[in-house]
């Protein structure tokens, strides 16, 4: 065991809970009483604070604004039936958030620091964590470089941080998805196996384009052929083929490796099915669903949980699923949903208690 961290707590003098109503809340835009704050400085962590959620003083000149290291995660938190509050696979979170940092030429963040503080954070917080169905309170760490100066190489300073958004669902309505052919998200020896901000910025442009011809999404594709099927959005993607559940490998390393992903993959096979990390391309589904065997096609994430696909598109073809008629990604759905609530047996030791 490694010392625990000196986190020092500052409170907030008066809670804005008493001026929010924790029910209907929208996605990712109200914040807790709290956040967690520290900063590198000569090779070390210092300054861990948790104190009342505040703006931050920044320099114009600051290293991330420019040349983008920034990394970050998304973990959810929830209250089971009792009243006791627990978070949903954060250490899987806490290791692909150093994978991330890594990638990005950013300090290692100490376990300690991530998950001590976290814990403690949600446990001042605990208040805030929503128990209306389909809400959670959504956990940020997030990294940044902090270097005050304008020059292209590894910051010497960066800061982490925690802040707490309670929140309802993220998007609910089947989504249709445009397969996208021209613009790519991920190469193999790029970052897209790192949750680093920067991945996001460059999809919204295709993202946009797809909204604009009615879609919610894209599908990504290889950068080569476009052909193989990358990650649905910012949703890792699955299709329930005969009785076999194919996702995309994590193999060329163009696939963020997600918790839920890997939360379904151990769920799906539990149901009986075969679950395959293979490359996959458009003509294999099309194949499949001319055959009759494509049944169903979801996203998964922490924001959305699963998120059903009802219509896929490529080129001129078109293929659409009876969502209301589906078998497995509601019941995979439900059955996350029941595990994280404290409503069926957490026999993997998902939940960590706060
Ligand atoms: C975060 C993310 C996911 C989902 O990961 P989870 O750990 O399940 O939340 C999938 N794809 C991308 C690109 C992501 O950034």
């Amino acid at each position: 065991m490694v010392a625990a961290m000196d986190i020092s707590i500052r409170k907030a003098e008066r809670s804005k809970l008493q001026d929010l109503n924790l029910e209907n809340l929208p996605f990712g835009k109200f914040f807790s009483d709290h956040m967690l704050e520290a900063d590198y400085e000569n090779g070390e962590w210092k300054n861990i604070e948790i104190k009342p959620y505040q703006p931050l003083l920044l320099s114009p000149s600051l290293a991330a604004l420019h040349y983008g290291q920034a990394i970050f995660e998304g973990i959810k938190a929830y209250k089971d039936k009792n009243g006791e509050a627990f978070i949903f696979r954060p250490y899987d979170n806490f290791k692909r958030f150093n994978i991330s940092a890594e990638r990005m030429a950013m300090p290692a963040v100490p376990e300690e620091l991530f998950m001590d503080g976290m814990l403690q954070l949600v446990g001042l917080d605990r208040n805030w964590i929503p128990t209306q169905q389909d809400h959670s309170m959504y956990i940020r760490p997030f990294m940044f470089s902090s270097d005050e100066m304008i020059g292209v190489r590894p910051s010497e300073n960066y800061k982490f941080m925690i802040i707490l958004s309670p929140s309802g669902p993220y998007y609910s309505a089947p989504m249709r998805i445009y397969v996208e052919e021209k613009y790519v998200r991920a190469v193999t020896g790029g970052v897209g196996y790192a949750k680093a901000a920067g991945n996001y910025g460059a999809a919204m442009y295709a993202t946009a384009e797809a909204k604009k011809k009615g879609y919610d999404q894209v599908l990504w594709t290889d950068p080569f052929e476009h052909k193989y099927v990358q990650e649905c959005g910012t949703m890792n993607v699955f299709f329930i083929i005969g009785n076999t559940a194919i996702t995309p490998s994590l193999e060329p390393g163009t696939i963020l490796p997600g918790v839920t992903r890997l939360s379904a993959i151990t769920l799906l096979q539990e149901m009986g099915f075969t679950v395959e990390e293979k490359n996959i391309s458009i003509d294999d589904l099309i194949d499949a669903y001319k055959a009759g065997i494509f049944y169903e096609a979801f996203g998964t994430g922490t924001a959305a949980t699963i998120s059903f696909i009802k219509e896929l598109r490529y080129k001129d073809f078109v293929m659409q699923f009876d969502v209301d008629h589906w078998r497995t990604a509601p019941a995979l759905k439900q059955w996350l949903t029941d595990i994280r609530t404290g409503h069926k047996e957490d026999k993997y030791n998902w939940m960590q208690k706060v």
